[in-house]
């Protein structure tokens, strides 16, 4: 992505551009966009539907084989997994498209955190971690980054944690055009950009309720494309989410990516979860550590999209 500094009056001309553009390209979504807030009962249709037991991936990801989610894509390497800069490749390089658990054979997992629809829990687990000296990573929605929240935002980017996209609004891909989902892309940036006041480049990005697939479980062709065309090569997604830490000990191995969201019972589970992990030996890394998705561009500069980037 290229940094691009624009004036309030320019921004709010090109916010209305887009949001003509949006209106004729995409469903209900992007009438969100143009408010700037989704509508309320949407927020919470989507969150109850991603949140009614513990969040799953896409259904073709979960039953299948992690491996076969993404047909004709390369198998996951499960054997040895070197540094990318002793290899020149990163161990994402030879993953599907989606990604749900890092190497099997190095003792590490990466803690995250969805949605982040209530920041009190976001605090809250936060400094938990900052005590105990362990990064997490953070997939808030775009609409979700508020100014009002800034400090917090801006301690967690300064952080050893990682700040990664789940998209503008939550919305679920598999009914989105092809523009729709750049837009939610784009926009989120923008919306982390403008309230951190510099350019944080994204490097996760995990798909609303994990869906990124077709019902043959392929990867939508729309998704790769956006995802590709701003810098994402693949979708991260999870291979643990139980908020119960007992069940959560069972499940997690080497690897493991677990899903957490902003509600107390999670901030609950993960205050025995994380200390346990570390009691076990794992150490706890960022998603983008734990696959080696690169790093976190850094910039003066906001990034603001301009039409045709
Ligand atoms: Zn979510």
């Amino acid at each position: 992505m290229k940094l691009r500094c624009r004036v309030f009056a320019f921004c709010c001309s090109l916010t209305l551009l887009f949001s003509c553009a949006l209106a004729e390209e995409d469903d209900g979504s992007l009438v969100r966009i143009t408010t700037g807030l989704p509508a309320a009962e949407a927020v919470e249709e989507e969150l109850a539907a991603e949140t009614d037991g513990d969040e799953t991936p896409d259904a073709a990801a979960e039953t299948a084989q992690p491996d076969e989610a993404d047909a004709g894509a390369p198998a996951p390497s499960v054997t040895a997994s070197p540094a990318a800069e002793e290899t020149g490749e990163r161990w994402a390089d030879s993953q599907p498209f989606g990604i749900r658990h890092g190497p099997r054979d190095q003792k590490k997992v990466a803690v995250t955190m969805d949605d982040c629809y209530d920041r009190a829990c976001i605090r809250e687990i936060f400094d938990f971690c900052q005590e105990l000296g362990v990064p997490m990573t953070f997939f808030p929605l775009g609409d979700q980054l508020k100014k009002k929240d800034a400090e917090l935002w801006k301690a967690i980017a300064a952080s050893n944690c990682e700040i990664g996209s789940h998209t503008n609004h939550h919305t679920n891909w598999q009914h989105m055009s092809y523009n729709g989902i750049c837009i939610h892309l784009y926009r989120t940036q923008e919306c982390l950009d403008e309230v951190l006041g510099y350019h944080y480049g994204m490097v996760s990005l995990r798909p609303p309720f994990g869906r990124y697939t077709n019902e043959k479980g392929t990867p939508l062709a729309t998704a790769v494309k956006a995802c590709t065309r701003y810098g994402y090569e693949h979708v991260v997604l999870w291979d643990v989410s139980q908020t119960n830490a007992e069940l959560a000990k069972a499940d997690v191995q080497n690897g493991s990516i677990l899903l957490y969201h902003a509600r107390a019972k999670d901030v609950k589970c993960l205050k025995t979860l994380i200390p346990w992990l570390i009691q076990e030996g794992y150490e706890l890394v960022t998603v983008k550590d734990l696959l080696q998705l690169g790093e976190i561009e850094i910039g003066p500069e906001p990034y603001v999209h301009k039409k045709g980037e």
